[in-house]
């Protein structure tokens, strides 16, 4: 049976379901650079290359092998600029039976993949993506009729299910967690490894130059793109990471640092998200780190539950619950993202090294997203909608299902606590004790009120205030509704009043 074999991209994993029983000698595989894609949100100029670059690197490598590839790019006559279109277009190019496809990643794409059969009478054939480590179904089963679905016993269960860190039905260690010891600050002299850069080859040099022509007002510096774009160099990143950087993952998991913007963290997501590595692998190499002493438990159960829990765990959210899950909107949050979420021009240190970090490398490690531009989202009272638009479009391993769920549900609480049992919010205290930003700040994370109080100490205070009716009830919430309690009429509306004027008069210029 000759049939069409329709890659996204997305899906640059050569194990992929759809490419599995691949007949050489009469299938065809279709790629597709479609306007549509590079366009739905204004991505970062870094996502756009890394993802073509990607696509036409892995096209080369299925010829190599012998494939039959139709490889469709962005600027060819007559590209429609759809999946849709595309395929549509492709069948008129090629006589086959069926079409076979790998379920998308994403909600908008599920939903148009699933016309096509009507639409082109042809039979399609939707197969499971099972890169992931938990599917679809199990998620679902492990889902039904429990009452809550904390990350925490998701994790457990597939812990169990691998037998990865287990003795027996037990944790390695006796212990499921070792957060308490993933928390520490950067020590100052603390040497740190080199980002491992990979300097762009002819096919990568070509699609930036087609990126800075096509996309070129879109947010983020191109020049300084240094990703992995083909199978072997994200194998050497992992390698560099594993050797690198695991052993400290865990010590320094929320750690952060004006001018440092890789830590000891992975940069391992966007390979992961467009099938360049597959998460079995990368988690068998922490693994294999650990049975040879050169990373500790902590550190590696640490990173493990990042992709054995968390990443497999928002997927599984937001295949559940979507489409109904992006419309709430616990807090009724309504303001407009300011505008220096765009162009890092605030007078916050902690904001800005985090934006102008965004725009160099289309990354933040996860703790700048959830407590610095995440938290300050979530104080300030921005609409999600606008909020989640800006982590799609910002970061190079933004793919909606698992950035809707960590921003909706983890750093906004927009889900009314699904996802995370209280929302993470922090004055700069937490700031201060987890980074050296507020040395040079021009607002002082010491200070409460008056024109040198940091933002977030303010905000905080006023976020508790007005949800008091929503969260004051929470046992996790306890603490600050105390602390709150014990303040005078006349201090909570000074702070009420610091932080409505603060909030007024957000999109006018910094001073
Ligand atoms: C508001 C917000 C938005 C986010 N948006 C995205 C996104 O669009 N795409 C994305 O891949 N991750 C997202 N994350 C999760 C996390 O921040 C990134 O996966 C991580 O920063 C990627 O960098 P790294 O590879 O250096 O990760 P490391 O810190 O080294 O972690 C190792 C790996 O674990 C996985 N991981 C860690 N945390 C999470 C998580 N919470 N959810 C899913 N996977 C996780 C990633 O695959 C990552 O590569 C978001 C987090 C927040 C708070
Ligand atoms: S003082 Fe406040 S605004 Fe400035 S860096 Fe520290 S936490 Fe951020």
């Amino acid at each position: 049976m000759k049939t069409l074999r329709f890659v996204l991209g997305d899906q640059l994993s050569r194990s992929l379901s759809a490419l599995r029983d691949v007949e050489m000698s009469q299938d065809v595989v279709l790629m597709v650079e479609a306007q549509e894609e590079t366009t739905y949100v204004r991505h970062h100029r870094q996502k756009i290359a890394l993802v073509l670059s990607a696509m036409r690197h892995f096209a080369e490598s299925l010829r190599a092998e012998g494939l039959r590839v139709d490889y469709v790019r962005l600027d060819d006559a007559g590209n429609s600029g759809s999946f849709t279109g595309e395929l549509g277009r492709a069948l008129s190019r090629h006589l086959v039976d069926r079409i076979v496809v790998t379920e998308p990643g994403e909600w908008r794409v599920w939903d148009f993949m699933r016309t096509w059969e009507t639409a082109f009478g042809i039979p399609v054939e939707i197969r499971e993506d099972d890169r992931f480590l938990c599917s679809r179904g199990e998620f679902t089963a492990w889902a039904t009729g429990r009452r809550g679905l904390r990350m925490e016993f998701f994790y457990r269960q597939m812990r169990r299910q691998t037998g990865w860190l287990m003795n027996g039905d037990q944790p390695a260690g006796c212990r499921w967690n070792y957060d308490a010891e993933n928390r520490k600050a950067l020590p100052p002299h603390l040497a740190l490894p080199p980002r491992q850069r990979f300097v762009p080859d002819a096919i990568t040099r070509e699609v930036m130059t087609r990126v800075e022509q096509r996309f070129g007002d879109h947010f983020g510096d191109l020049d300084s793109f240094g990703w992995a774009a083909t199978r072997e160099e994200a194998i050497e990143a992992l390698r560099h990471f594993i050797t690198n950087g695991l052993p400290w993952f865990g010590d320094y998991q929320d750690a952060m640092k004006s001018g440092e913007d890789w830590l000891f963290h992975a940069a391992l997501s966007p390979y992961l998200n467009i099938g360049l590595l597959l998460p079995v692998e990368v988690c068998e190499a922490a693994l294999n780190a650990y049975q040879q002493g050169s990373a500790p438990l902590s550190a590696v159960e640490g990173f493990l539950r990042q992709i054995l829990g968390w990443r497999e765990y928002v997927r599984g959210i937001y295949w559940l619950r979507m489409p109904a899950y992006a419309q709430t909107n616990f807090f009724n949050a309504h303001r407009p993202l300011p505008a220096f979420y765009w162009t890092g021009e605030t007078a916050m240190k902690c904001l800005r090294e985090t934006i102008e970090a965004t725009r160099r490398n289309a990354y933040a490690h996860h703790i700048q997203r959830l407590m610095i531009t995440g938290n300050f989202a979530l104080l300030a009272g921005i609409a999600p909608a606008q909020v989640e638009e800006w982590y799609l479009c910002v970061y190079a391993d933004a793919f909606e299902w698992v950035e809707l769920p960590n921003t909706h549900g983890m750093a906004l609480h927009a889900d009314g606590g699904l996802l995370g049992s209280k929302p993470y919010v922090a004055s700069g205290a937490y700031i201060h004790r987890m980074s050296d930003y507020c040395t040079g700040c021009a607002y002082d994370p010491k200070i409460k009120r008056g024109p040198k109080a940091c933002p977030f100490n303010y905000l905080y205070w006023h976020f508790l205030m007005v949800h008091e009716a929503r969260l004051a009830s929470n046992p996790r919430m306890a603490l600050p509704y105390r602390t709150l309690a014990g303040m005078t009429a006349d201090h909570r509306q000074a702070i009420r009043q610091e932080a409505m004027a603060f909030l007024n008069r957000l999109d006018r210029p910094s001073p």
